[in-house]
């Protein structure tokens, strides 16, 4: 008897070894394993991706989106992947911001803080709670999900009708869009768009 072959997936080493030599070889998975694992999110979706980009810098965000956009290669963010929709899973590139996880700014006194997208809604609020702070919206994935996946998810709790939904408690964002390294967008900005759409 003939043991059954092994069927992997199809994929291109191109882009694994193209970011690794733009961005840096620890930063870049294409192992069987890791594909694998980012395949699946919390949805009942799956599909395996090209790469992962384990990003630790804005440096690192602008070249990976500039690097997806002229290849016109499919690039997902990606945070605890504990979204419901497939959002975070994709066919090119994933964008993992987990490393980027920390408190960048903390005012006390008016009540706000800057915060990478990596950073763990409950880690947050942990660190917060020292100061009696508290980032109000909170899904009941709270101990996994991260504050970029919630941003994009407009994320909301039972404490919403206090509290709001993550909407209403963003100032300004950093963004990174094709062609620059990183723009801000503020709070009347951000409603602007929100009463135009
Ligand atoms: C058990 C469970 C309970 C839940 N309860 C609630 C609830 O009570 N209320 C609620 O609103 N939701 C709930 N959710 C779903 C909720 O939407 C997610 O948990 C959370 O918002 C996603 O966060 P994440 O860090 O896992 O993001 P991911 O799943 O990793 O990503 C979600 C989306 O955000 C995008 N994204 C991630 N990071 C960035 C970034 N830096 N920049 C741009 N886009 C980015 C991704 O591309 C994707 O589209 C629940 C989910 C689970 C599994």
């Amino acid at each position: 008897m003939t043991s059954p072959t092994l069927i992997l997936p199809e994929r291109s080493h191109v882009i694994p070894s193209d970011l690794r030599a733009a961005i840096g070889v620890d930063k870049v998975k294409d192992d069987y394993s890791t594909l694998t694992a980012y395949a699946v999110d919390a949805s009942i979706y799956r599909m395996t991706p090209q790469a992962i980009v384990l990003v630790e810098s804005e440096e690192d965000i602008a070249a990976t989106v500039r690097y997806a956009v002229q290849r016109g290669i499919p690039l997902t963010p990606r945070a605890a992947g504990t979204n419901l929709t497939g959002s975070a899973i994709g066919s090119g590139i994933i964008l993992d911001v987990s490393r980027l996880n920390r408190i960048l700014e903390l005012n006390r006194e008016e009540g706000w803080a800057r915060v990478q997208p990596g950073i763990v809604l409950a880690e947050l609020n942990k660190k917060l709670a020292r100061d009696g702070l508290l980032f109000g919206p909170d899904p009941s994935s709270g101990d996994m999900c991260k504050l970029g996946g919630m941003l994009a998810n407009n994320s909301s709790g039972p404490h919403t009708l206090r509290y709001g939904a993550v909407k209403d408690n963003v100032a300004a964002l950093r963004v990174c869009v094709a062609g620059c390294q990183g723009i801000w967008v503020r709070r009347s900005e951000l409603c602007r768009s929100a009463e135009g759409a």
